[in-house]
């Protein structure tokens, strides 16, 4: 076995690869771009090598560089994980070269897999079952829609290099062939290098099921069985689970033989995935061969027990395959959800920034979480968008997968993302959907359910922004306490937050904005809590808040386990297992009716102040900037409660204040 390992990736599959050689007691090294200097991947690899500026093409893809790397390091192997380089056959052959082993396929096999086009044909002759088509050398383009036409439409063009769900083009009849042929050359040219296409069939309602393959250096291969990866979005794989819902035993043996006989075919060895198109009755056809390690191999690994990373080290390090197909069996049902920082209601459009506040749920027997990333660490543009795979297990004999479900519904009820937009709420939404709920599977399962996936009505109900007002009260209560206590006078009324005003009947209004409406909710206090006011109806409130984040909310009886997390005048509230964000306008001294209010202006988090905007002993009115302060990369302006009179700023340019901390004395107009 390898004493020293290279990995030449990045993100969750860097640590996932770590993790397993760390067990087994290898050493690692990372590479890492500029822009990952500080991720997580560096932090937790044995040592780490610097190979380029954050552009893929000049670090993770320069293989010079992390050859380089691997020799001055004096690792005997390389990991290429999945994307980057880990299906170029040229750098596999150069690793070879230096005398690194390259821990994956030889790079005949991954050629000959390459092409989708030379695959097909490969597959044609090994006996394996492929969807109708067209995919040989002749581009001619009256030709191709020739083909199109024999074959029936609808039909599907693909790009013969392409991946990664891009270079595709449905065409529908005809008429239309010839411009989605031109756009599909160009995008492919562009994306791949090589504007060749194959056209197939288009199947209607049809599964994704893979098998996952292993094959040794002495030419035995095995199946691990099937991943059905239905549920996509753009082409793309969005929930991916095993086994495949009712695939019975027969099929799954069937299947498992096309693909050994596939990578057999090419001699492989190493581990590999055999991708393909299903009808509904069952009927199978070969799609194309991954010859990496897969993003969901996690699923396999749950139900199988087994680590295929562990499989593939042994492997590449010319031992035998750990087990015999006989001794293969599947025990309950996993799901992988992947967790992206997108936007799924702008057409999943990647979101990049600062994870302010990232919170998964705990990890158990039955829960696992691969993530390259940490709260504090950054979603940059230079790189895939993905946060983290949440993976659930349920090993019961009869309904696992039903089980499996609830698990993960549940996991991604507790899984909280601030300060880039995720899909924590539409994947809970993709996994309570009848279609899911009842393995109702295809590939068109998130279009045809999207009125229930892309809900109009984003309106949070009340209770949401009850929780929200609570929790400001709350907090607002404790930044009051602390003031008082390091005050001169502690006792002075000034500090009282429980309603208490000179000669007033007050009642304060809270506003929280939320794309273009607000909503507010009127403050009253009330004895041990607060009587909080919104369309009308009145709520008794109170609760307590335990550190910065979680609530225990109790609204008109009911309790509410809630979470709330401010970050500048951005509320994210957690309830009900889902989340909701929208501003809290001017929170602490949006008073009603003319009432102004005494007292300072508080940090609504950590920061520095940056620059002080009026003058001492000004008469300024409401909603005037007096400073700014920025906090979590962004800038915050605390502006003028109320018409007033500016006494004193408390800190300078450059100070760091904490959460809470009295900025200015602020004296409103009597
Ligand atoms: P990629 O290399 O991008 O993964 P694939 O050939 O594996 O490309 O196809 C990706 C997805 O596109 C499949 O999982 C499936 O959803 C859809 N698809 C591919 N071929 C067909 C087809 N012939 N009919 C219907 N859908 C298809
Ligand atoms: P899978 O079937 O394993 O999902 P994909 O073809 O979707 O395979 O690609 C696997 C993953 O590899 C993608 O989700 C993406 O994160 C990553 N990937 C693919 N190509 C690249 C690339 N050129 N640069 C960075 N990451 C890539
Ligand atoms: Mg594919």
């Amino acid at each position: 076995m390898f004493s020293k390992i290279l990995i030449a990736n990045r993100g969750e599959i860097a640590c996932r690869v770590i993790k397993t050689a760390r067990r087994l007691g290898i050493r690692t090294v990372a590479v890492y771009s500029e822009a990952d200097a500080g991720a997580r991947h560096v932090r937790l690899a044995d040592e780490a090598v610097l190979i380029g500026p954050a552009a893929a093409r000049e670090s993770y893809l320069a293989a010079e560089r992390i050859l380089e790397a691997a020799k001055k390091t004096g690792a005997q192997a390389v990991h290429p994980g999945y994307g980057f380089l880990s299906e170029n056959d040229g750098f596999a052959e150069a690793c070879a070269a230096a005398g690194i082993a390259f821990i994956g396929p030889p790079a005949a096999a991954i050629r000959a897999m390459g092409s989708k086009s030379a695959a097909k044909s490969l597959m044609e002759k090994a006996g394996v079952p492929l969807v109708p088509g067209y995919h040989g050398d002749n581009q001619d383009a009256a030709f191709l829609q020739k083909e199109a036409d024999r074959i029936g439409y609808p039909v599907l063009i693909k790009a013969s290099a392409g991946g990664g769900g891009k270079g595709m083009r449905i065409v529908e009849q005809a008429a239309d062939f010839a411009a989605a042929l031109a756009s599909c050359k160009r995008e492919a040219a562009s994306s791949f290098g090589d504007d060749k296409v194959l056209i197939e069939k288009y199947l209607v309602r049809p599964r994704h099921i893979e098998i996952q393959v292993f094959g040794d250096s002495r030419g035995d291969c095995v199946y691990l069985f099937e991943r059905d990866c239905s549920v996509q979005r753009r082409h793309q794989k969005v929930l991916e689970e095993a086994p495949a819902p009712g695939m019975p035993p027969e099929r799954r043996a069937a299947m498992g033989k096309a693909a050994v006989d596939a990578a057999k075919a090419v001699g492989y060895v190493g581990a590999g995935t055999v991708e393909f198109i299903a009808e509904q009755d069952g009927r199978f056809y070969f799609m194309e061969m991954n010859t990496r390690l897969q993003v969901e191999h996690p699923v396999t690994e749950m139900i199988t027990g087994l680590d295929l990373v562990e499989w593939q080290l042994r492997v590449a390090a010319g031992e035998p395959l750990p087990l015999a197909q006989e001794q293969l069996a599947i025990r309950g049902h996993a799901i992988e959800a992947r967790i992206y920082a997108e936007d799924p209601s702008k057409g999943f459009l990647p979101s990049t920034g600062k994870l302010i506040h990232l919170a998964p749920p705990p990890e158990s027997l039955n829960v696992r979480i691969d993530t390259g990333v940490e709260e504090g660490d950054e979603i940059t543009p230079h790189y895939d968008p993905m946060i983290a795979k949440l993976i659930v297990w349920d090993g019961s004999h009869e309904n696992a997968r039903e089980r499996a479900c609830a698990r993960l519904l549940q996991a991604l009820a507790q899984y909280r993302v601030v300060g880039v937009n995720s899909n924590v709420d539409f994947l809970s939404r993709l996994v309570a959907c009848p279609a899911f709920a009842n393995a109702d599977l295809d590939t068109s399962l998130i279009e045809r359910e999207k009125r229930f996936l892309f809900p109009e009505d984003t309106r949070a109900p009340s209770d949401v922004f009850l929780v929200a007002a609570l929790a400001e009260l709350l907090r607002e209560g404790e930044t009051a306490s602390t003031a008082a206590a390091s005050d001169t006078d502690p006792h002075s009324p000034w500090h009282l937050r429980d309603g208490w005003r000179l000669n007033s009947s007050f009642r304060r209004q809270l506003v929280f904005r939320f794309g273009e409406t607000e909503k507010t909710v009127s403050v009253g206090y009330a004895q041990g809590g607060f009587e909080l006011g919104l369309d009308g109806i009145v709520t008794l409130a109170r609760g307590e808040r335990i550190g910065n984040s979680m609530l225990r909310a109790e609204l008109g009886g009911t309790r509410l386990p809630a979470t709330v997390i401010a970050a500048g005048e951005k509320r994210h509230v957690f309830l009900h297992g889902r989340a909701w964000q929208f501003a809290c306008v001017d929170p602490l001294y949006h008073a009603g009716e003319g009432a102004g209010e005494a007292g300072g202006l508080a940090a609504p988090m950590p920061g520095k102040v940056i620059a002080l905007l009026a003058q001492v002993g000004a008469e300024v009115e409401k909603g005037a900037p007096l400073l700014i302060l920025e906090a979590m990369k962004m800038e915050h302006t605390i502006a003028s409660p109320a018409k007033g009179r500016l006494k004193a700023f408390r800190f300078n340019v450059g100070d760091s204040v904490s959460e809470g901390a009295e900025l200015v004395d602020f004296e409103p107009e009597a």
